[in-house]
C-alpha cells in the first residue's frame, strides 16, 4: 500500500517513536516530587521548548492538549467567533457567523473587514492551510484587518508544520501532533502570553490551570520529537503529479491559490470520488475523498461548497518520504480506474 493521505495523519516519525519507546510503561507523573516524576517533567519541558522552536512561540505560551480538536474548542468556546466557510468542523462547530472564500478558497477580506466594523464579534478564526485543498489563507491580511477591529485572531495551523515554515501574526494557535510526525491523541494550543487560564477540561492545576489532567508523557514527548525534526517540504512531488493530472482531465481545487506544496484536491468529469477512492485503494493507494472525517458520508464537501467547486474530489496528500516514482505509478492506476469508471477500457470489456 502506498500511503498518500498524510492530511488525515501522517506515519510517526523514526524520532518520534524512539522518544516515546523511552516513556513508555515508566510510572512518570511530571507533578510527583520523587526523582521519576521530575525527570517527566524535564521531559515535558523540552518537549515544550521543541514545539514552541518550531513555531517560533514563547515557551511559556504552549498549552498541550489532547488533539488539534481540543485545541480549537479550549479558545473558541469563549465569545462570539467569526469563522471562515472553509474552516475544520472543529472550528466550524463554534463559529457563530461565517465568512466566505473565493472560489480559489481564500476568505474574502474584504468582507471580513466590513463584518467588523459593524461589531458583536469578539473574535475571528482563520486556518493556516486548509487540509482537504491544502489552500493557504492571506493571514497576514487577516491579522492586520483583526488587528484594526481590536479583535482576536485564532489560526488553526494544523496543516502548518511539517509542510510550511509558520510564524503566525495571531494572538492564539493550534496545532496537531499526528499531522507531523508526532502520536494521535496529542495537540497544543499557543496562547499569548500572559492571558489568564480558560480550561475547558477543569481540575488539576497542568498546564498552568489551562488543562487539568495527568499529562500523556509518552505522547508529548513523541510531539517534541516529531516538532524538532519537521521541516517545510518541496512541491517537487504535487507539481509531477498535477502535470500528469491534465492529460487525464483533472481539476484541481484551488489550482490558482498558494497551496501547501503536499496536498492536490482532484475532481474527475462524471466520476464520484467516494468510487475512485475505493477503486484506487484495491490498486494499493492510500488517497481520501476530501477530509477523513468528512469521507464516507455521502453529502457534498463543505470546503468545496464554499468555493463553488461542482463535483467531488480526491485528495492526495504526501509527505517527505514519499518516492517520486509514486506520482508516476497513482497517474498509471488512475488512468486505468477512470478508464473503467467512463466505459473507455475495451479491453478488458
Ligand atoms: N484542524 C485541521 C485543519 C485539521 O486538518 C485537523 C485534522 O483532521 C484538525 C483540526 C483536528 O486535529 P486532531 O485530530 O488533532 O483533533
Amino acid at each position: 500500500m502506498i500511503y498518500l493521505d498524510w492530511n488525515a495523519t501522517a506515519p510517526l516519525h523514526p524520532a518520534a517513536r524512539a522518544a516515546m519507546e523511552e516513556w513508555l510503561g515508566v510510572p512518570a507523573n511530571p507533578h510527583a516530587q520523587h526523582a521519576l516524576g521530575r525527570a517527566a517533567a524535564a521531559a515535558v519541558d523540552r518537549a515544550r521548548a521543541a514545539v514552541a522552536a518550531r513555531l517560533d512561540w514563547p515557551r511559556d505560551g504552549v498549552v498541550f492538549t489532547g488533539s488539534a480538536t481540543e485545541a480549537n474548542a479550549t479558545v473558541l468556546a469563549h465569545g462570539r467567533w467569526l469563522v471562515s466557510a472553509v474552516e475544520h468542523p472543529s472550528v466550524r462547530a463554534w463559529g457563530a457567523e461565517t465568512v466566505g472564500v473565493d472560489a480559489e478558497g481564500r476568505v474574502d477580506v474584504g468582507a471580513l473587514a466590513d463584518r467588523l466594523a459593524r461589531g458583536g464579534v469578539d473574535g475571528v478564526s482563520v486556518m493556516l492551510a486548509n487540509n482537504e485543498t491544502g489552500v493557504l489563507q492571506p493571514v497576514e491580511e487577516v491579522a492586520a484587518v483583526c488587528r484594526r477591529a481590536g479583535v482576536g485572531f485564532h489560526c488553526d495551523a494544523s496543516q502548518g508544520p511539517g509542510r510550511v515554515e509558520v510564524a503566525l501574526p495571531a494572538a492564539w494557535v493550534t496545532v496537531s501532533a499526528h499531522k507531523l510526525g508526532g502520536p494521535t491523541g496529542v495537540g497544543a494550543l499557543l496562547v499569548p502570553r500572559g492571558a489568564p487560564a480558560r480550561p475547558l477540561v477543569r481540575g488539576g492545576p497542568q498546564e498552568r490551570g489551562w488543562r487539568a489532567g495527568t499529562h500523556a508523557v509518552p505522547a508529548i514527548v513523541g510531539f517534541g520529537a516529531a516538532a524538532a525534526a519537521a521541516r517545510p517540504m518541496v512541491s517537487t512531488w504535487r507539481d509531477a503529479f498535477e502535470a500528469g493530472l491534465r492529460a487525464l482531465g483533472g481539476r484541481v481545487a484551488g489550482a490558482g491559490a498558494e497551496r501547501l506544496p503536499n496536498t492536490t484536491a482532484v475532481a474527475f468529469e462524471g466520476v464520484e470520488a467516494a468510487d475512485l477512492v475505493m477503486a484506487l485503494d484495491l490498486e494499493g493507494f492510500a488517497v481520501s475523498a476530501g477530509a477523513a472525517c468528512a469521507s464516507g458520508s455521502a453529502e457534498p464537501s463543505p470546503v468545496l461548497r464554499a468555493m463553488g467547486f461542482a463535483g467531488s474530489a480526491v485528495r492526495v496528500s504526501v509527505g517527505p518520504t514519499t518516492p517520486l516514482d509514486a506520482a508516476d505509478a497513482l497517474l498509471g492506476a488512475l488512468a486505468r480506474v477512470l478508464a473503467r469508471a467512463r466505459g473507455e477500457d475495451a479491453g478488458t470489456g
